[in-house]
């Protein structure tokens, strides 16, 4: 039997629960499935906390999506009773001299200040020592720069994925849970999506996938990377110094490669009781979801506190109390892929990863659901034919020059 939508929503994790929610709170009759059951541990949103910041050092397009999702949070919060935002303040450490690459851009911390003075973010810049005065768990150098956020810090990502497929039911949303799509077909007037127990057709589709997106969708999202990531957390001597409300959020670039860069939280309420710690890895990369290896091995806990933590973050453990192994989306240009699937303008891919889309993902759900309804347009930042995500071609070979 063929069952029908308004719009079909593929996965439910971060950008596909928000998207639901946001249509479904404008009414539409709207359908969303997942392979899973989220929350879930198998894709790229758990692990407990998410840092949130509000001037994006990653380019100032982010800036609103940001800012919009706070405020969707704190509604959420408000209609569900949970806590998803914790504005514990997020800082910005750089002794790169602002030659660290973060997410695709260099002078992530000059870029940070920029956003803040033009979108009037309440934010200071510090001297090494107010931060330490401020932050006992820090130990600096003394000649790095510092940015500092009070709104800044973390969000719980499983209790925000819960939030809005609760409401979305609430308000009427159709869910299919553990039951996998296995083809997005344009038809007249609409897509056929098949899965492994039916098919259903829908008005429109967004695809929300996130590391499964590239295998659903093929050669436009081909320079998409899989990369296998591990966060661990540590306990510290004096949880005091680490609970949060004393410690912030931080993304700390302590050298000019990607590896001289970590970030870390503090230890949040209803949360693992630790600090956790993690780095990005950009070259390693893995072909598919199910490929993830899931061991922690303790020579990673061990380089973990031995090229970052020691001598820079006080009395933390040098074994874990735990660790957990999940994957990035990546973009070559650390930008989202949202567009059109270059066959059907019916369907809307929204891949908005590449390890920084968490805190953006209640503004894009509302971004999809307004340019579903015409309201919104599509961004060229995060088109699918960028040059960043082109395919490499074969260069034609050069003419025979005549004379
Ligand atoms: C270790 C780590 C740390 C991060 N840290 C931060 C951070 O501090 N701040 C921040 O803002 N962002 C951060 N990010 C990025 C952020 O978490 C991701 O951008 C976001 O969670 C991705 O969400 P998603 O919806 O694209 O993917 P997912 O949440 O993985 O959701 C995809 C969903 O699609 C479903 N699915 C897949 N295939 C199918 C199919 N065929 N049929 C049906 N369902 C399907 C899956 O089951 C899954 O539920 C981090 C990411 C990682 C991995």
């Amino acid at each position: 039997m063929t069952e029908t939508a308004d719009v079909i929503v593929i996965g439910l994790g971060a950008m596909g629960a928000a998207a639901l929610h946001q249509l479904a709170r404008r009414g539409a009759r709207v359908l969303g499935i997942d392979r899973f059951a989220p929350p879930h541990d198998s894709g790229s949103s758990h692990g407990e906390t998410r840092i949130t910041r509000q001037a994006i050092g990653e380019g100032e397009i982010y800036v609103p999506l940001v800012l919009r999702s706070h405020e969707i949070w704190r509604e959420l919060e408000a209609e569900t009773g949970e806590q998803l935002l914790l504005e514990c303040g997020f800082v910005a450490i750089d002794s790169s001299g602002g030659q660290a690459v973060m997410h695709g851009k260099n002078g992530f911390a000059e870029r940070t200040e920029r956003a803040a003075a033009r979108f009037r973010i309440p934010h200071e810049v510090l001297t090494p020592d107010e931060l330490m005065h401020r932050f006992p768990g820090f130990t600096l150098r003394g000649d790095e720069r510092v940015y500092y956020e009070p709104g800044g810090g973390l969000v719980y990502p499983e209790r925000c994925i819960a939030a809005q497929l609760q409401r979305a039911a609430a308000l009427g949303a159709e869910l299919r849970l553990n039951e996998t799509v296995q083809a997005i077909v344009p038809v007249a007037g609409g897509v056929r999506v098949t899965t492994s127990r039916g098919s259903y057709e829908g008005g429109h589709v967004v695809v929300a996938a996130g590391g499964w997106t590239p295998a659903l969708i093929g050669p436009p999202l081909r320079r998409l990377q899989l990369l296998r990531q591990v966060l661990h957390w540590f306990v510290p001597d004096r949880p005091s110094r680490y609970q949060a409300g004393h410690f912030p959020t931080f993304i700390w670039a302590h050298g000019v490669a990607p590896e001289d860069s970590f970030y870390g939280f503090p230890i949040a309420p209803g949360a693992t009781p630790g600090v956790k710690l993690a780095t990005e890895q950009f070259s390693t990369g893995m072909g598919a979801p199910h490929d993830l290896d899931r061991t922690v091995t303790a020579a990673e806990v061990e380089a973990m506190h031995v090229a970052h933590a020691d001598g820079r973050l006080i009395g933390l453990s040098r074994s874990a109390l735990r660790s957990a192994a999940c994957f990035y989306t990546n973009a070559p240009d650390g930008d989202f892929a949202i567009d059109h699937r270059p066959d059907s303008d019916r369907v809307l891919v929204v891949s908005a990863c590449s390890g920084h889309g968490f805190k953006h993902s209640a503004g894009i759900g509302e971004h999809v659901a307004r340019v579903l309804d015409g309201e919104d347009s599509l961004r060229p930042a995060f088109a699918l034919d960028r040059p960043a995500l082109e395919p490499f071609r074969m260069r034609e070979p050069d003419k025979p020059v005549s004379s």
